[in-house]
Formats: C-alpha cells, structure tokens, sequence
C-alpha cells in the first residue's frame, strides 16, 4: 500500500494519481522532497520547547522510534510566539508509546493517541498516520474514518497546511520540512496542503482553521485555499455539532476572537461559515457590545485567565435577548416575564443551532437573569451578591456598562460596593436605589406607568432602560418591584437548572 502510494506520488500516471492525496502546491509536480534545516538557524531553540515534549522525544527515540515536536508547537516557536502546547508525532504505536512511559494514558477507541504525563504537563502524542484514499466518506466528501497508520511523509500529507506540517527533533536540532512549511512560514501564507477544496470536503472544519490561524498569525492566506470556502461553508453543516462547538470554543479562546471575526466580516465570510458567526456580526446595534466583549475575551486569554464558555455565549447572544426584552416590554409586558420569554426565545432558537451544552446554558440564564436586579442596585444589590452567579453577572454588567450601554456610575457603584466593606456598603445603599435621584427615579417610574423610556434622564436604572434595562418595564410593573415579582425566583438558582431550561441540543 505504501508502494503504491509513493508511486502515485512520484511516478504515476495523472490518471493514477487522481483521487490520491494531492502533494502541497508548491511540490505538486515533483511529490514532497524532504528539506532539512538547522532549528537554531531557523530560530527555534532548545529552550523554547516544553521540557516534558523535549523528554518524550527523547525517551521514544532511545526506545529506537522517530519522536518530533509537531504542529503549533513547532510552528508558533518558529515565529518567536509562545505555543498553546506542544504535541508529538512517532512511528510507535499507540501500544509502543504507552510501554515507553510510567505515566501514559491511550485516549480514543478509533484513532488511538497517547496522553504522557509529566508532572502537570500532558503531551499528545499521536502515531504516524496517512490518508486514506478509499477511506469511507459521507455524500458530501466527509472523511468518516480516518485511522490508518502511516510514513512520516503520508503523516505530512495528511495534515492541514504547510505551516502546520513542520517536525522539529529537539535532540538532533533539526527541521524537517517535505512541503514547503519553512518558505510559506517567512512568506507569512497560510498554504492548505494538497487541493484545498478537496481538503475541506474531507473536513470542513479545515474552513474554520483557516480563518482562526489567519487571524492568530496574521497571515496571508494563499489566495488558492481561500477561494472554495464561499462555497463550501454550508459543509459545516454537516459537522457533529459537538465538534463544530468545540472549533467555535478554539476559535473564541484563541486569543484573537475579535481579529477572527473582523477577518470573516473582511472577507465576506461572515454569512453561513457558522450560525454563530452570523448572530456576532449581524446583531441589530450590537457591534459595539460584541465588540468590547470579544476584546475583553482576547485580553483575558492573553493574559492567561480563564474564560468561561457559558458567560462568553452569555456575551454574544446579549444583543438578540435585549432587543427582544426591549419589544415585549414595548408592548407592555413586565421587565421580568419580558426578559424570561426573550431569554426563552433566544435560547430556543440558537442553543441547538450552537450547541451550546445545557450546563453552559444554565450559566447564560443565571447571567441575563441577574441583569435587572444589578441595575437597579440599591437594596436588591445585598440579596444579589449571595447569588452563585453574582461575580460573572456583575462583571456582564460591566461590559455593557463599557459597551455605552449602561451608565459608568453604575459600574463604578457596583464596583465600591463589591470592594467595599459592611460600612461602605451601607453608605452606597443609602446612596441608591435610583443614586443620584433616588427619590425621584421612582416616583417618576410609577407616574409614568407604561412609558417606555426617560431618555438622557442621568439616573442609571432610567438609562438602563433605554436599552432594555427596566425602566420601561418597571414602569409596566406599576407598582410591583421586579423583585417581587414571582417570575424573578423562577431565575434559576444556585447552580441548577431553571425548570424553564430546554433540553439541550442533540
Ligand atoms: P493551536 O494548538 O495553537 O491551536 P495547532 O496547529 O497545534 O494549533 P491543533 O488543533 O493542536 O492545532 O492540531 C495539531 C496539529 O494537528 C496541527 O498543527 C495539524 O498539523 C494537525 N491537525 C489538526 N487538525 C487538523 C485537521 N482538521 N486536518 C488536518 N490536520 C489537522
Ligand atoms: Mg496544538
């Protein structure tokens, strides 16, 4: 089989070689011819790898196998960027690596790889493998199984772009380059390997890499793999919607969600490449709130923090809950039951679209839920910060407070009030409800039963809402507090679910 494949590669007839795994664009016509460089030339040292990856090549190779330091790992360090992590590629087999280590773990019933563990540090370690060309597609192309071992050059082959294609021996301060990697790298091009509308057929998902490592690396993208994914994004359809999730979780933590979004928009690829996608920018209004939030991501990934999936769909679903909160209170409805139907609605129509897992949609619930309680500060605010959720609603709060949303001296309330001790709270519970007005925020709420909103009147539950915030609503919730209102202990509670929680997604 391998024989074959090299003759193919490198001999075959063109009628041979349709079907076989297409060698990189700039090989194409002589079939990938292996390229060594130096590392410390290139600039990868040593240094810059994990000791636990340098230890698993090590040890592999004195066992007598082929070990490198594969994908970002390799890839990132080349570009003088600190990798995400660092994973391995060998000719041993998953059973072989295993035996090589005390702490090793096989993860995976079809595609076999290896979990080496030192200390804290986890190093993928996966097998050589190839493409297959009869392997068992679906209608559309999609490669179903993909789990026959294979050469270090079939492993090449069958990995994503060129850049992503490099094998770094720490130990031998060698790179191995069979299609072009180390040119495209100090061009700046994201390259696909073999013919790229063939490869996002075998997996769409290639289409949402292009876009997150285009946007992480700042690079160009050749305009050959760029060209078919107008057309193909509707194959993302047809992707499990657990892996699609997990993509579209990459692609927001990466640190770069803003620019990767911004790049989609740029290219005209924001419609149809993910529901989501066009939920970010197409909101009515909500580009500035998206906006903020998605840097806020980007600045908390960067700086090492830990994002949560569940505030960050809470983030970027905002904009469709709120517009729909601020029409059914327009229409009469109390604050409360409004926000509860568009959070439903929202919810409804987006979550299986998404596949955003139920326990994440629970945390979205929470988030909204505590919105209109956190506006109106005052005395709410003390029963609020007991809430389970109260530290990732407050600080949804400050984002729409960043985003022009909300007035900043709410912000800066809720912040003194979270920082303060029990003195200083109660001087700013004194000092609210309604802050500055206090008084005069509420009778004029009341007297004006059904407007809908006190343009420009300063005081923060009035600004709040004009976007939705519930001063229309309590203007609609005449004489009841939404606190009172018995919709409000339907929010879910402490961690569990609401009993209005859907089902979540297939
Ligand atoms: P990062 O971890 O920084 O996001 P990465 O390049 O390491 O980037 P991973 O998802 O960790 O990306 O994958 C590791 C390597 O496996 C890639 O560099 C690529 O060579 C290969 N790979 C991953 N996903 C695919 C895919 N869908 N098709 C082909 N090759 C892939
Ligand atoms: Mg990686």
């Amino acid at each position: 089989m391998v024989f074959a494949f090299f003759k193919r590669l490198f001999g075959g007839s063109p009628a041979e070689a349709a079907g076989a795994p297409a060698a990189a664009a700039p090989a194409a016509s002589s079939g990938p011819k292996l390229r060594t460089y130096k590392g410390s030339e290139l600039g990868i040292h040593r240094e810059q790898i994990s000791q636990a990856a340098i230890r698993t090549c090590e040890i592999l190779q004195r066992a007598g196998f082929k070990a490198y330091v594969v994908g970002g790992g390799v890839r990132d360090s080349l570009l003088g960027l600190t990798p995400k992590d660092f994973d391995v590629a060998t000719d041993a087999t998953p059973e072989q690596v295993q035996a090589s280590f005390r702490r090793a773990r096989i993860i995976g019933r079809r595609f076999k790889i290896v979990h080496v563990m030192f200390g804290r540090e986890t190093i993928e370690t996966s097998t050589f493998r190839a493409l297959q060309n009869d392997a068992e597609t679906d209608e559309h192309g999609r490669v179903l199984r993909d789990n026959v071992f294979g050469t270090q050059q079939e492993d090449a082959l069958r990995r994503d772009f060129t850049v992503n294609a490099l094998y770094y021996d720490p130990i031998a301060d060698q790179v191995q380059d069979w299609l072009g990697g180390v040119a495209d790298l100090k061009a700046r091009t994201l390259r696909m390997i073999g013919d790229p509308a063939t490869r996002y057929r075998e997996d769409p998902v290639r289409m949402l890499r292009t876009v997150r490592f285009a946007a992480k690396l700042d690079f160009h993208v050749d305009p050959a793999t760029l060209a078919p994914i107008a057309e193909l994004a509707e194959l993302l359809e047809n992707v499990p919607s657990a892996r699609l999730f997990d993509e579209m979780l990459k692609l927001l933590e990466s640190g770069h969600a803003l620019a990767c979004v911004r790049r989609l928009r740029a290219e005209g690829l924001h419609h149809g490449v993910l529901p989501l996608l066009d939920v970010i920018v197409e909101q009515p209004d909500g580009e500035r709130f998206i906006e903020v939030a998605l840097a806020n991501t980007d600045a908390r990934v960067r700086a090492g923090k830990s994002v949560s999936p569940g505030f960050l769909f809470a983030t970027l679903l905002w904009q469709l809950v709120s517009v729909r909160w601020r029409a059914r209170q327009a229409a009469g409805e109390h604050s409360i039951p409004a926000l509860m139907e568009a959070m439903d609605s929202v919810l409804d129509e987006q979550a299986s679209k998404l596949a955003i897992q139920r326990r994440y949609i629970a945390d979205m619930r929470d988030i909204w839920g505590l919105q209109p309680r956190l506006e109106k500060g005052g005395r709410g605010a003390a029963r609020a910060l007991e809430h389970l959720r109260f530290r990732a609603g407050y600080d949804f709060l400050l984002l729409r407070v960043e985003a022009g949303e909300l007035p900043e001296e709410l912000g800066r309330w809720w912040t003194e009030f979270v920082d303060g001790d029990s003195g200083t709270r109660e001087q700013l519970l004194d000092a609210r409800p309604g802050d500055a007005r206090p008084a005069a925020t509420k009778r004029r709420r009341r007297r004006r039963s059904g407007a809908r909103k006190g343009a420009g009147e300063g005081d923060a539950a009035g600004d709040a809402g004009g976007e939705g915030g519930g001063d229309g609503g309590d203007g609609g919730t005449v004489g009841r507090e939404p606190d009172d209102d018995p919709r409000w202990r339907e929010i879910p509670g402490q961690g569990g679910g609401s009993p209005r929680d859907r089902d979540p997604p297939a």
